[in-house]
């Protein structure tokens, strides 16, 4: 048993948080939303009244929080993690920040003498709760080694991905690859049908060939050959466009910073700003097949 904090118990953390619990661990959670809070508390961590006490006497902390501004004010904000942590505590965030704003984590944390590992994750909700979620790490190897327990609980698949910042690199990679296959996904199954092949017969050829992808096979976006896809529940997240929206616009900042060309995801961002400007951001991502249909 390891004695740990939970910091950031929303969507996903109260899920990931509620499988500390299970897999043995005793958890102090903490939340600005005292209702939170008191979910955890039912889910059996033992609920604290700020981040200080959260993690006091902690191993180690888990965050996950909405975005990089988030991370930093609770970790290293007047009052923060980092002000109250006991020497030794390790670091680790899931949420899905900037590769930059990981890095300088990293850097202030070493500083202050405590391991950062950046570990984002690839799952929704869904998986949050299951404990099947991906973790991507990146950090020193003795940390991520100390890490790993504790993430296992979490989730099915843990790579290390090498040095700080790196596990955000593999997690908005992976997405603006996601997004790109995703939308030509659509416009494939849209040009099939449109000239008289039905989805399923295309699905069972193309899912075979060399157009086979993971939007088509796992997540289809014509409604049908999948029957687990939000394709089949009016396209009802799933992993909405604001959140695909988040993870491209780091995606290209971060291209832009490398000078690493990205024309398509510069496109498939376009393509989701508007599903967003136009109302849409609580849509799946592959929702964007009604886009292609010019249904909305
Ligand atoms: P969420 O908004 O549901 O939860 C975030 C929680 O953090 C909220 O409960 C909020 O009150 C709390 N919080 C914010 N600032 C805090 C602070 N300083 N101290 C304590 N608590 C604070 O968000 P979510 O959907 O759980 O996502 C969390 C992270 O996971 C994000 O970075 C997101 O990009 C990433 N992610 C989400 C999904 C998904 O499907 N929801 C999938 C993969 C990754």
């Amino acid at each position: 048993m390891t004695k740990l904090a939970f910091i950031g118990l929303g969507n996903m953390g109260s899920g990931m948080c509620a499988n500390l619990v299970k897999a043995g661990h005793e958890v102090a959670a903490f939340d600005l939303s005292a209702e939170a809070v008191q979910r955890a508390a039912e889910a059996g961590a033992h609920p604290a009244g700020s981040a200080g006490q959260a993690v006091a006497g902690a191993q180690a902390v888990v965050t996950m929080l909405p975005a990089g501004e988030h991370v930093h004010t609770a970790y290293f904000g007047e009052a923060g993690i980092a002000a109250h942590a006991p020497g030794g505590c390790l670091f680790i965030d899931a949420s899905t920040i900037s590769v930059n704003h990981a890095r300088e984590a990293a850097r202030k944390a070493q500083e202050a003498g405590f391991a950062y590992l950046d570990a984002p994750v690839s799952g929704g909700v869904a998986a949050a709760e299951a404990g099947t979620l991906t973790f991507m790490v990146g950090g020193e190897a003795d940390a991520f080694a100390r890490a790993r327990p504790i993430l296992e609980a979490m989730g099915k698949n843990v790579f290390h991905a090498g040095a700080s910042g790196n596990g955000q690199v593999a997690k908005i990679a992976n997405n603006m690859l996601l997004a790109i296959s995703m939308i030509g996904t659509c416009e494939a199954f849209n040009l099939a049908e449109s000239l008289g092949l039905d989805a399923q017969t295309f699905f069972d050829i193309s899912s075979t060939a060399s157009g086979q992808c993971w939007s088509m096979t796992s997540y289809c976006p014509a409604p049908g050959p999948v029957p687990a896809a939000p394709s089949n529940r009016e396209y009802q997240p799933g992993f909405a466009v604001a959140m695909m929206l988040k993870d491209l616009r780091l995606a290209l900042a971060s291209a832009g910073e490398a000078g690493a060309p990205a024309e398509l995801g510069e496109h498939a961002r376009a393509i989701y700003e508007q599903l967003s400007a136009d109302g849409h951001d609580g849509l799946d991502f592959s929702g964007v097949m009604r886009r292609v249909k010019g249904e909305i």
